[in-house]
């Protein structure tokens, strides 16, 4: 199977090529075309699988049909992508640009331990895909400098390890500002006990995709 097989549009195609990526990998195979049709998707898959451009591939396809919409003169939040590191967030964002660099799309990371003003002034500028570790999204989200009410896929990474490093109690109360119609896809290691209830909460008839 190869890229052109997915359905994948054209200035999509182009920057894999660019990334010199020849074929999708078994979980981008399995997660893409599902991901794409709309649905939310559940992935039991570890980093190195190739897991970020399973989820950032449909993100930018669905996100650049149509018109890019405004709200107050800026574009709003349209994808957000919640990950556990800073390591993590950064280097999504990294692909997502790579991968988004011959649409229009704009994405921001936001992670802790870094000076908290530039990434307000990012925000105030507007982005389409926000790709966040769950604390800092959260001082931002209470101190109004960010508006999830756009928001049209929401990504869990690593849901599982969020969990494990204690960030659940804000992914919750994050999920809980997001509007209730999205496509979610859902990605996890591990399927503990607070996960499994997480995603019986969150997905609506998803899509399963194991490797
Ligand atoms: P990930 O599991 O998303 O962290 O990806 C692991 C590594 O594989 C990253 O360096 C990606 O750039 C790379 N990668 C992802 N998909 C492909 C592909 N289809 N072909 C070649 N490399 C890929």
């Amino acid at each position: 199977m190869t890229f052109n097989d997915l359905n994948l549009i054209p200035s999509i195609l182009k920057a894999l090529q660019k990334e010199n990526y020849a074929s999708p990998t078994p979980i981008q195979q399995q997660a893409i075309p599902v991901a794409l049709e709309g649905r939310d998707v559940l992935g039991c898959a570890q980093t190195g699988t190739g897991k970020t451009a399973a989820f950032s591939l449909p993100i930018i396809q669905r996100l650049s049909a149509g018109a890019t919409p405004t709200t107050a003169g800026k574009r709003p939040i349209r994808s957000l992508i919640l990950t556990p590191t800073r390591e993590l967030a950064i280097q999504i964002y990294d692909n997502i640009r790579a991968y988004s660099r011959y649409t229009d799309l704009r994405s921001q990371v936001i992670v802790g331990g870094v000076s908290q003003t530039p990434q307000e002034r990012e925000l105030k500028r507007g982005t389409d895909i926000l790709i966040a570790t769950p604390g800092r999204l959260l001082d931002l989200m209470n101190q109004k400098h960010v508006n999830l009410d756009y928001i049209e896929i929401l990504v869990l990474d690593e849901a599982d390890r969020m969990l494990d490093m204690g960030f659940i109690r804000d992914v919750q109360k994050i999920i809980a500002k997001v509007p209730a119609k999205k496509q979610t896809l859902f990605f996890s290691a591990t399927m503990p006990q607070e996960i499994a209830d997480l995603v019986d909460s969150l997905l609506v008839n998803p899509a399963k995709v194991e490797i």
